[in-house]
C-alpha cells in the first residue's frame, strides 16, 4: 500500500493541485490528511471539494478546521489567522462545513505501521518544536511510524531503545522503519511552508518497504498570492507564501 501524506493545505488550491500532479508520478496512492485543510488561504471550498474527490484512507482535523466550522473559537489565533478564519467560516458551503465538523480527532491508527495526528499523539494542538516535545510525542505514539503536522516544518526523529536521533529532512529524504525503532516525522506543509523553502511539501509512505520519502514541489505561488489579495485577506498571508515563512 502507498499513502500520500498531506498536511496543512490551508486552502491553497494552487499548492494542492501541484502536489497531486507531482505525487502522481510515484504511482497510485491513498491519501492521509493530517489536518488544517483550511485557514490562511483563499480557496477553502476548492480544497475541500478536491480532497473529497480523492481516495482518503484516513484524516484528522486541525485547529484551523475546528475554528472554521464553528467547533471552536479563534481566541488563540493572531489577527491574520482570526481574520482568515472568519472569512473561511463565511465562505464555506454547508456541505463542506459539515465535512470539517465530521473530521475525527487525532491520533488515528491507519494500520499496523502508521499513525497520524495533527499536533502530537497526546494533544492535537501541541506543537513539536524541540527534542523534549518530540521524545514525549514519540513515547505516546501507538505505531512505529507517527506522522504529524501543525508546525509546517519538516522534521524527522527516530528512537531505538534510549537512543534518539534527529535527521535533517531534505527533498528526497527517505526513512526506513527498522525493527524495534520508532519514528516521528513531519513531511512539512502543502499550502504554507515555514522552513524557508516556499515549495509545497508532501510525503509518500510505502508500507511494503516500510519507508517514507519526503518531497518538495514548485507551485504557482504568485497565483495563490493573487487569490489571497483578491479575497481581501491580510497582505501578510500572501507575502509569507513567497518567503516560505
Ligand atoms: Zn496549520
Amino acid at each position: 500500500m502507498r499513502y500520500l501524506v498531506l498536511s496543512d493545505i490551508h486552502a491553497n488550491i494552487d499548492a494542492l493541485t501541484s502536489v497531486l500532479a507531482d505525487a502522481g508520478r510515484h504511482g497510485d496512492a491513498e491519501i492521509l490528511l493530517l489536518g488544517d485543510l483550511v485557514g490562511y488561504g483563499a480557496d477553502p471550498n476548492g480544497v475541500i471539494d478536491r480532497v473529497r474527490g480523492l481516495r482518503v484512507a484516513a484524516a484528522v482535523r486541525g485547529n484551523h478546521d475546528r475554528v472554521a466550522c464553528g467547533l471552536d473559537g479563534a481566541e488563540d489565533f493572531n489577527d491574520a489567522a482570526r481574520e482568515s478564519a472568519d472569512r473561511t467560516a463565511e465562505a464555506l458551503t454547508d456541505d463542506n462545513r459539515e465535512y470539517l465538523r465530521g473530521l475525527p480527532v487525532g491520533p488515528l491508527a491507519v494500520d499496523d505501521l502508521v499513525e497520524i495526528c495533527h499536533g502530537t499523539p497526546f494533544d492535537e494542538d501541541a506543537y513539536v518544536f524541540d527534542e523534549m516535545d518530540a521524545v514525549y510525542a514519540l513515547r505516546t505514539a501507538s505505531r512505529p511510524l507517527c506522522l504529524f503536522g501543525h508546525t509546517h516544518s519538516p522534521l524527522a526523529l527516530s528512537m531505538a531503545g534510549d537512543e534518539v536521533a534527529f535527521t535533517a529532512v531534505t527533498p528526497g529524504s527517505t526513512f526506513r522503519v527498522k525493527d524495534g525503532a520508532r519514528y516521528l516525522i513531519n513531511v512539512g506543509s502543502v499550502g504554507q511552508p515555514r522552513d524557508g523553502d516556499a515549495r509545497a511539501a508532501y510525503g509518500i509512505v510505502d508500507t511494503e518497504r516500510r519507508e517514507i520519502t519526503c518531497y518538495r514541489v514548485e507551485y504557482p505561488v504568485d497565483q495563490a498570492q493573487a487569490r489571497i489579495r483578491a479575497a481581501g485577506l491580510p497582505e501578510a498571508l500572501a507575502r509569507r507564501l513567497g518567503l516560505g515563512r
